[in-house]
């Protein structure tokens, strides 16, 4: 498979490279030059497969060329078999056709662990093969770092350095970072806020000279093996409520439009995807392009879901390549124009055509409060203000009371417990087995003050296993 970026101007580049790269060298994304498409024979016959098996025939054709079959196999069955629940991302029935995809049974009990747990052992394969290591940065404002930091804590070729704003993350959440305590593993906690931890990330990527020839590699959802891991779960829903024989819709919480990116691909790559909604919280770029044509960048306001706390949507470019028939120079002038005006509208004709799939709903911290406590008392679930904004855009949004609507379940309710509570619920949340003993495990993390070169310098003297590059 070969990779072409969203702006037309970067090299063509195979599966490996992109699994390194970040950014395309012309500030575009990476996405696949021909997308695969299944018939519904083939489709039909996966009915009833392992989630492991499945993911190897949706995803094969992402790596064909880069890693050999019997590889990428063992590397699926070890990525899957370390989620708690033996069918991985289990559906949980709600109401009459309604369905939650509970994707957090992975080790830091959130969706992003599906790709992740898939990236650290693909980029280790890839590194041993080619005798290289390399030196992961990523900026956090909670779940990536900590689904990130546990896909590479068993990388023998990659360092990480995960930077968070120090004392603005959740108990849990930091803990879920600093008590990993591989020899590979960085935590650093900057004397600022998240913008400034992802300002560095990006100044570094710019500037690498501090790494002194060390590849920097993205984990950051402009990865594009990171929306490839995610197209799995929407067949593995699908299939089991009737896919191909029957369609399937899906409300999918958003921040960066990577997760709902995903299902748009599994879509085109012939799953009966009837309807897909755009649920965002007050944050709400995507809902003001779905409903209105108009992607301005607004202030950034934080909300009871945080991991949807954005103010641009860094994947959307994705979808408007697609949507202006794959044409790079037109993406380019878009996203520049975006750049000085901080505002994007597309020619009324595309927008229709986005709109036959795509629905839209800003859900603000009230109503989120407002699903959790309605669905406790309807169902006895609790649902984590990510996956309640979902049930509630699904509510609003849905076309069709016959076809199953299906809410991306995102995050465990115990990573927010100030927002089950704010609900409510007046019952205490247990952190699962493999994590309940968080609160005892010995921490480790680096304080280091906002500053550029300070946060280089530790990078160069820890970034070969803890030694200086
Ligand atoms: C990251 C995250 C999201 C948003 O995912 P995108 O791919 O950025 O749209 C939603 N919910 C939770 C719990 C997350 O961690």
């Amino acid at each position: 498979m070969r990779y072409i970026s969203t702006r037309g101007q970067a090299p063509i580049l195979n599966f490996e490279d992109v699994l390194l790269a970040g950014l395309a060298s012309d500030g575009g994304l990476y996405v696949p030059e021909n997308l695969p498409r299944f018939t519904v024979e083939e489709i039909a016959s996966w009915a009833g497969l392992p989630y492991h098996e499945l993911a190897f025939r949706v995803m094969r054709p992402f790596v064909a060329g880069s890693i050999a079959d019997a590889d990428f196999k063992r590397i699926l069955e070890e990525t899957y078999a370390v989620f708690a629940h033996d069918a991985v991302a289990p559906l949980r029935q709600l109401d009459g056709n309604e369905w939650v995809l509970e994707l957090f049974h992975g080790p830091t009990l959130a969706f992003k662990d599906f790709a992740l747990q898939l990236l650290g052992r693909l980029l280790d394969h890839i590194l041993a093969k080619r005798g290289e290591r390399v030196v992961i940065m990523g900026a956090t404002s909670g779940d990536t770092g900590s689904a990130a930091i546990e896909g590479c804590k068993a990388c023998d070729n990659v360092d990480i350095f995960i930077m968070h704003p120090h004392n603005r993350v959740s108990e849990v959440q930091r803990r879920q970072m600093t008590t990993i305590l591989g020899g590979n593993i960085h935590n650093i906690a900057i004397e600022g806020n998240f913008d400034d931890c992802q300002e560095m990330v990006k100044a570094s990527f710019a500037d690498q000279g501090f790494l002194k020839g060390t590849r920097l590699v993205a984990v950051n959802s402009i990865n594009w093996a990171r929306i490839m891991a995610q197209i799995v779960y929407y067949f593995h829903a699908a299939i089991q409520l009737g896919a191909p024989a029957r369609s399937v819709a899906f409300s999918v919480p958003t921040g960066n439009f990577g997760d709902i990116f995903a299902g748009y691909l599994a879509r085109n790559m012939g799953l009966p995807v009837s309807q897909l909604v755009v649920a965002t919280n007050r944050n709400d770029i995507l809902h003001r392009f779905m409903s209105g044509n108009r992607y301005d960048k607004d202030t950034l306001h934080p909300t009871l879901s945080p991991s949807m706390d954005i103010m641009v949507s860094s994947n959307f470019e994705r979808l408007l390549f697609d949507l202006h028939g794959r044409n790079g120079a037109a993406v380019a002038q878009l996203m520049s124009d975006f750049r000085s005006s901080g505002k994007l509208s597309v020619d009324d004709g595309i927008w229709h055509e986005a709109r036959r799939l795509f629905d839209s709903l800003a859900v603000d911290d009230e109503q989120t409060s407002r699903t959790i406590a309605e669905v406790f008392a309807q169902t006895g679930e609790v649902l984590d203000p990510h996956t309640a904004i979902g049930v509630r855009a699904a509510r609003e949004c849905r076309r069709s009371l016959s076809t199953p609507m299906v809410i991306l379940g995102t995050a465990h309710p115990v990573k927010f417990p100030d927002a089950v509570e704010k609900a409510g619920i007046g019952r205490e949340l247990e952190l699962p087995a493999h994590l309940s003993d968080l609160f005892d495990r010995p921490e480790r993390c680096t304080v280091l003050a906002n500053d550029l070169a300070t946060v280089q310098a530790f990078v160069s003297r820890h970034g070969n296993r803890g030694k200086p590059l």
